[in-house]
């Protein structure tokens, strides 16, 4: 279907690009070996890898506009990748896809200071505009673990959520406009600043969770928040999930506005990632479950004040068993190494399946004790006195999230990728998930992972009218291919 990249194609990249943004491989007349192109065609979690021979570093929409023409006219498929932290799959090649990275297109373009609007190119790092932004009061409405790495790009095509959800909700609400270019070459500007804009078609909504696969994001505008004065983080220590639900039903009543964020993981994340990291555990004694709890505000008495009968109400109604508050922001950073740190600890250990399910928060912990007897039965795995027994295919299962959102991070730790231990896993996960009326994917997306398995959440005509939207916006379907649609 595609077209096998030549030399020919090469050289009219080297016309739009200078030879310093162009990454080739030797068989194609270039400079580079596999060890060169790995990190572009291998994703973060080392379970899915491509071949590409070619890595496009455009820095204007002009260039991507070029390159994209060029593709689509010759029938060349593409993969747009950010900063390639993707954890299903979508931002690496399948097989040889030419990598458009966008990591050289990234400037700040504008503030607006009465209203917080960021326009940005896509290519810029999560964590740089925060940390740019911060010196005018502001902070961005999304923070997730990858934010060293992960572009404003990539996290608007995987519409990604992380941690501030619970208080700054949907990208989906706080992106204002983006500026996208379309297969065809069109560079579709829509970089709009107003907060309120009821003219038509939202069309930028499409690109939202896109996962590159209708064109390619290369401007952000994106209303960013005040930067809280007051900032206040617990860890608590708690007997069982029921009591993590009751504490979230709780810190929404009585933290209500100065709740900024809810994250849960159990004892066995808590383990493994004070081992790899090297911390002491919060507490002397171990529990189930362990929540983290931020307040965000703009008046530390008030805030303190709040956080300290919440705790107090707490511990008297025996809902949580431990506590402790972070006396200062280095305290705070050790707190979040404990949540944000989990996924790196675990990757340590072995092949490690990951689900990201949406589902609702009185049933989100169930998977995890279904999945394990499941594992059990079947023979690849088992427990003693709660704890994982060594010497079989799956070490270990655990899982953690963002409660607030009814997003649970269910990972299945085993010694390798092996076809029996999967076909074990799935498509069970994704029929519980169904069971219960979730979504495959809270956050994630789809990806070469979950693109077979979209009717687990989306109805067929559901399905129909994205196979409708793909065919109107990318004709030849060179972007992104194999991943995101169900392959026919
Ligand atoms: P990439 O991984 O490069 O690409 C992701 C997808 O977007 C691919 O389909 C790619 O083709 C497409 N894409 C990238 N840039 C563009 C563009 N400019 N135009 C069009 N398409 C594009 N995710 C969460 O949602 N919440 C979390 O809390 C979270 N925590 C994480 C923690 C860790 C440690 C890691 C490694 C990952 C985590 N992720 C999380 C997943 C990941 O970081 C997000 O999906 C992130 O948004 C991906 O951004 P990226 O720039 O790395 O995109």
């Amino acid at each position: 279907r595609y077209k096998q990249l030549t030399t020919e194609d090469v050289q009219k990249f080297g016309s739009i690009l200078p030879k310093d943004r162009m990454l080739v491989s030797k068989e194609l007349g270039g400079s580079c070996d596999e060890k060169d192109l790995e990190g572009f065609n291998i994703d973060w979690i080392g379970k899915y890898k491509g071949n590409s021979q070619v890595v496009l570093f455009p820095v204007s929409a002009q260039e991507v506009s070029e390159i994209l023409k060029y593709c689509n006219d010759q029938s060349i498929a593409v993969v747009p990748q950010g900063g390639n932290t993707d954890l299903v799959g979508a931002s690496v090649p399948v097989f040889d896809e030419v990598i458009i990275s966008m990591q050289k297109m990234n400037k700040i373009r504008s503030l607006d200071q009465d209203s917080g609007a960021l326009v940005c190119d896509s290519g810029c790092i999560l964590e740089s505009l925060d940390d740019y932004i911060s010196g005018f009061g502001l902070t961005m409405p999304i923070d997730l673990g990858a934010k060293g790495s992960c572009h404003i790009g990539g996290n608007v095509s995987t519409n990604a959520g992380g941690i501030r959800y619970v208080k700054y909700g949907s990208l989906h609400g706080s992106v204002l406009g983006l500026e996208a270019v379309l297969p065809d070459g069109t560079i579709v500007n829509n970089l709009s600043t107003l907060r309120k804009d009821s003219t038509g078609y939202d069309i930028k909504q499409l690109f939202i969770g896109a996962e590159g696969t209708i064109g390619i994001v290369t401007g952000v505008s994106i209303l960013t928040a005040r930067k809280p004065s007051s900032v206040n983080a617990t860890i608590l220590g708690l007997n069982s999930y029921e009591n993590v639900r009751s504490t979230f039903r709780k810190a929404k009543s009585q933290l209500s506005e100065i709740l900024s964020a809810f994250e849960f993981w159990d004892t066995k994340c808590m383990e493994i990632t004070s081992d790899h990291f090297k911390l002491a555990k919060p507490f002397e004694s171990d529990y189930p479950f362990y929540a983290l709890i931020e307040t965000s505000g703009s008046n530390a008495e008030h805030d303190e004040e709040k956080l300290t009968a919440f705790l107090e109400n707490l511990i008297t109604d025996e809902i949580a068993q431990d506590g402790v508050v972070a006396q200062d922001t280095t305290q705070q950073k050790k707190m979040w190494t404990f949540r944000e740190g989990i996924p790196e600890s675990l990757g340590k250990l072995g092949a490690v399946y990951k689900y990201d399910i949406s589902l609702p928060i009185s049933r989100l912990y169930g998977i995890v004790p279904d999945m394990k007897q499941r594992l059990i039965d079947a023979g690849v795995y088992a427990e003693k006195d709660g704890n994982p027994v060594p010497g079989y295919p799956v070490k270990s299962v655990v899982a953690f999230g963002h409660i607030g959102d009814g997003n649970l991070h269910l990972n299945i730790i085993a010694d390798k990728y092996d076809p029996k231990v999967s076909s074990l896993i799935e498509p069970y996960v994704y029929e519980w998930v169904n069971s219960v009326e979730g979504s495959i994917s809270a956050e994630h997306g789809l990806g070469v992972m979950k693109a077979n398995c979209l009717k687990y959440t989306k109805s067929p005509e559901m399905i129909e009218s994205m196979k409708q939207i793909k065919q109107l916006f990318d004709p030849k379907a060179i972007m992104n291919p194999y991943k995101f649609l169900p392959n026919e």
